[in-house]
């Protein structure tokens, strides 16, 4: 038999340090799930090369795993210095937005790429450059510069990134790169674009317009990074089809203390609205030099597998990492270990309001109180997998069989789904039977276990849902 499974998923960014197909094959033998292609540094060429090693090794593994791509959105940069700037704790520094704008004496200035930065900052504000590393205060403004003063010193560089916590940063959240880059994700058939910087639920539906303009049928994954999106979180996770809580730039927008808070109760909405959450960045941050993890890095896998999210998620760690396999190692490891004697019941959260709701209820307290049991569901839209794996029944395996390959590969991110690909047969009877006989041939159950199958029966030509109860041969 198949030896204990990880409930919790695991996304890998790939990069440098896992593009060969060696290393990719082993990754899958691992069991990452999804492979996530950063779209700041990821070129179309590069792309589509590691796109064949990654089917390749699917292939030989025997495993696919899905794609992600995730989308640059709107970014805010300094311009170019004429060299790097050091920057001591109290020095001041200008930021322009029109480069014609003449320095004044001996205070630095930088141009920002975003041309309402006068308008939108006032006195008081904070102005963070290089990812949160260096902190300015806003002193004052004129009409055409910010003048702040630098609290957290550092060395400013070219072309570095800029946050503006508090501030409704508005810029278009489908960038002319962003919309050319989709469009080659949609050709290269990515199941899931991730959009960075989503700011409310309309950014989400511009890109949905965007994707079924052109019949894509990939999903979409809002990343949560600055306090817009926190203040619109229901109405952002409604509309996408899953979240990420992108806790780098996120620890930058918002004060560090909010952010334990932000992730528990990000994903705790989205098993109640039934869409997939994403515990992203510095997981196993480390691990990018070391070959084991620090001991409060183990406590943050253990916290999102305990809060119950969907996934976690591998950044720097297997882009440049020297040690790819040893985190989805630990990562597998601590799931494992941790998943199945959490006592949290989401259960309780969420809202069963239709008959069919309850009956998939139903079905997993039938199936948990069989032992070695598990259940069958068929599905065709994700929409009983994402109910039945919202109500975290940690003892109960979920196999769910679809015959849309992209959906086969997209339920790869669904916490405790083990999807199968199969192709339906007009006689309902004999799907089950492949489908059982699959489970079986594929080592998931064994002679005399119980299932329960979730399927539609033909009931004198009326089609009815049935929860029916199968035995093993
Ligand atoms: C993050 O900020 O945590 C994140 C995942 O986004 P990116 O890696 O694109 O900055």
């Amino acid at each position: 038999m198949r030896d204990k499974y990880r409930l919790t998923k695991v996304i890998f960014t790939i990069g440098p340090a896992t593009a060969d197909e060696e290393t990719l094959e082993q990754l899958i033998k691992e069991g990452v799930d999804v492979c996530r292609f950063n779209m700041a540094h990821a070129s179309h060429e590069w792309i589509k090369n590691c796109i064949t090693k990654i089917r390749r090794a699917s292939q030989r593994v025997g495993k696919q795993i899905a794609l992600m791509m995730d989308v640059k959105g709107p970014e805010i940069r300094t311009g170019d210095l004429p060299g790097p700037l050091d920057l001591k704790k109290g020095d001041l520094m200008d930021f322009i937005v029109d480069d014609s704008v003449k320095a004044e004496a001996d205070i630095p200035q930088v141009t920002v790429n975003y041309p309402k930065l006068i308008q939108d900052l006032k006195p008081g504000d904070d102005l963070l450059v290089d990812s949160g590393l260096i902190r300015l205060k806003v002193l004052e403004k004129t009409e055409n510069r910010i003048r702040a003063e630098v609290e957290t010193p550092g060395e400013m560089g070219n072309r570095r990134h800029v946050n503006l916590p508090g501030v409704h940063v508005d810029l278009p959240s489908l960038t002319n790169k962003d919309k050319k880059d989709v469009t080659f994700g949609i050709e290269q058939e990515f199941d899931f674009f991730a959009l960075s910087f989503v700011r409310e639920a309309g950014d989400i539906e511009l890109l949905r317009r965007f994707l079924s303009q052109r019949h894509s049928k990939a999903r979409i994954i809002a990343k949560i990074e600055d306090q817009t999106a926190i203040r619109n979180l229901e109405d952002i996770v409604i509309a996408s089809d899953g979240l990420m809580v992108a806790r780098g730039d996120l620890g930058i927008e918002c004060p560090y203390e909010e952010l334990p808070l932000i992730q528990k109760d990000a994903i705790r909405l989205c098993i109640q609205n039934f869409k997939p959450a994403i515990v992203a960045t510095h997981m196993l941050e480390s691990m990018i030099s070391a070959p084991v993890p620090t001991r409060a890095e183990v406590s943050d896998v253990f916290n999102a597998v305990v809060q119950r999210a969907d996934c976690m998620m591998l950044s720097g760690e297997t882009t440049v990492g020297r040690y790819p396999l040893e985190c989805v190692r630990v990562m597998n490891k601590v799931a494992r270990r941790s998943e199945g004697i959490i006592k949290t019941k989401p259960a309780d959260w969420i809202k069963l309001d239709t008959a069919a709701e309850k009956m998939l209820r139903s079905a997993a307290m039938l199936a948990q109180e069989i032992e070695n049991s598990g259940i069958v569901v068929f599905t065709r839209g994700m929409r009983y997998p994402l109910l039945l794996s919202a109500l975290r029944s940690s003892k109960t395996p979920i196999y769910a069989f679809t015959d849309e390959e992209a959906l086969f590969r997209q339920l790869n991110i669904v916490w405790g789904i083990t999807p199968f690909y199969f192709t339906y047969t007009q006689d309902r009877e004999e799907s089950i039977q492949n489908a059982l006989h699959m489970l079986k041939v594929d080592k998931w159950v064994k002679s005399g276990d119980r299932l329960v199958v979730i399927t539609n029966v033909l009931a004198r030509s009326k089609v009815v849902e049935s929860i029916q109860l199968r035995r093993i041969e």
